[in-house]
């Protein structure tokens, strides 16, 4: 697993989002609710160093009050903990 996608993974995982394995072409990967396995997205690994993180703090408050992420709560519930 490359550096970036190390970096994505680890970001989202802070979400209560699990990144699925790559798709197709490798260049993207799906997003799963890390609480019931449904998609809730998809993320390119053409992020630069750093924007990974950057993105999903962005997001964290959309997360956090249920605007982004799975019908079940578990990102909003991981994000408000
Ligand atoms: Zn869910």
């Amino acid at each position: 697993m490359s550096a970036i996608v190390e970096e994505i993974r680890e970001a989202y995982a802070r979400v209560g989002i699990t990144l699925d394995l790559p798709a197709a072409y490798g260049t993207y990967y799906r997003l799963l609710c890390a609480g019931c396995g449904r998609m809730v997205g998809n993320v390119g690994d053409r992020l630069l160093p750093g924007m990974a993180a950057e993105l999903v703090a962005r997001q964290r408050d959309l997360y956090a009050e249920g605007i982004m992420g799975c019908p079940c709560g578990h990102q909003r519930a991981v994000s408000r903990s």
